[in-house]
């Protein structure tokens, strides 16, 4: 320090580390804030810990009330698809898709994680009376077990009804024998299951389609008309595809097919037709790269389930033919879950077909 800085009155130190020392400063005074905030807020939530507990609990019970409106009599058809996902493991549940309609709902198949989606959509499972199964590949029924088990614990009173093509009494006695044990425990500890047991399990209600023809009734209450109807799934057979007619309004139901004249009647005007999709363009593009990255086995399986899967452009053909007013596609042959996906999953189908096409997501909730 010369005698003209001090006479000049300058700083003491030298300019960068003076600009060093107030930030340091005033990080300091900053972090003395943050830390006296920190402490007030944390004691006040400490001091308020079972009342923040409380609000969350509540929250969490509240958040998920059933949504009445789709039990709500009121001349409307809801359909919602409560599982969209292929045979594969995907995001999605597997096959599941609830109509609602005249103050009842229905399911047809009920693949892996049908019982969460539908919770996640504020369904009532407990209100659910009639599972309507296509086949028995597993991805159309392995969530039935678990279906089963909540539903009676969320307060179904009654047995199951379990439709289906004659096989389902051994599929739904084997899940009903397997859950027996928890049924036991269950029913020992707590009296309100017990006094409810018989919602616990499945009652089979095998619905044969007697030889000569395509399709037989298989519920007729309260306006609402449900028709189990030939499909052509082979060689899984028999498979169906489901009607259902409610106040002039017709929904077709899939299940697994080929596009077939099989189910030109049962898509003929319908207002919605639920269907299976395949895209064929998706899966011929992957398998190469499947190949390529040595996935052989995935490519093998991807080759060998084309031939009974429909096909989207046929498909878009067939509703054209048929008049379909509305085309949802479901257990999506790749499974897409993108809009860019998507939009590809459907490439060329408005060529052929005028009506609306919806890719569905788990959720999807279509209104009549
Ligand atoms: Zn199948
Ligand atoms: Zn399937």
């Amino acid at each position: 320090m010369t005698t003209d800085d001090m006479a000049s009155g300058s700083p003491v130190l030298p300019p960068t580390r003076s600009r060093w020392a107030r930030a340091r400063r005033r990080l300091l005074r900053v972090g003395a804030i943050l830390l006296a905030l920190v402490t007030v807020v944390g004691g006040g939530a400490y001091l308020a810990r079972d009342r923040i507990v409380d609000f969350a609990v509540r929250k969490q019970l509240t958040g998920s009330e059933p949504d009445p409106a789709y039990l709500a009599d009121d001349g409307r058809v809801r359909i919602l698809t409560c599982g969209t996902g292929s045979p594969e493991l995907s995001k999605a549940a597997q096959a599941c898709t609830m109509v609602a309609a005249g103050g009842r709902m229905f399911l047809f198949d009920v693949g892996e994680g049908s019982a969460r989606s539908l919770n996640n959509s504020n369904v009532d499972l407990a209100r659910i009376d009639h599972v309507f199964l296509t086949h028995f590949h597993s991805d159309h029924f392995n969530g039935l077990g678990a279906f089963v088990n909540q539903r009676w614990n969320w307060g179904a009173t009654t047995a199951l009804e379990v439709s289906g093509p004659p096989g389902v009494a051994q599929v739904v006695d084997g899940i009903n024998n397997a859950y027996t044990l928890d049924i036991g425990y269950r029913t020992d500890d707590m009296a309100k299951l017990a006094g409810e047991a018989a919602a616990a399990t499945a009652k089979p209600v095998p619905t044969p389609i007697p030889v000569g023809q395509d399709s037989v009734r298989v519920y007729d209450e309260g306006g609402v008309t449900i028709d189990a109807v030939v499909v052509d799934h082979a060689p899984v057979e028999p498979a169906y595809g489901y009607v259902l007619r409610y106040q002039g309004k017709k929904v077709f139901v899939s299940g697994d097919t080929i596009v077939t004249p099989k189910t030109l009647p049962a898509m003929q005007d319908a207002d919605i037709v639920v269907h299976e999709a395949y895209a064929n363009h998706m899966v011929e593009r992957a398998i190469p790269i499947m190949r390529d990255l040595g996935l052989d086995s995935d490519a093998d399986i991807a080759q060998g389930t084309s031939h009974y899967h429909a096909d989207t452009i046929a498909l878009a053909e067939q509703a054209q033919q048929a008049g379909v007013d509305h085309l949802v596609l479901t257990h999506l042959i790749p499974y897409v879950d993108n809009i860019v996906t998507r939009t590809m999953f459907v490439s060329g189908m408005s060529d052929k077909y005028d009506g609306a096409i919806t890719v569905a997501q788990d959720g999807t909730l279509i209104v009549l």
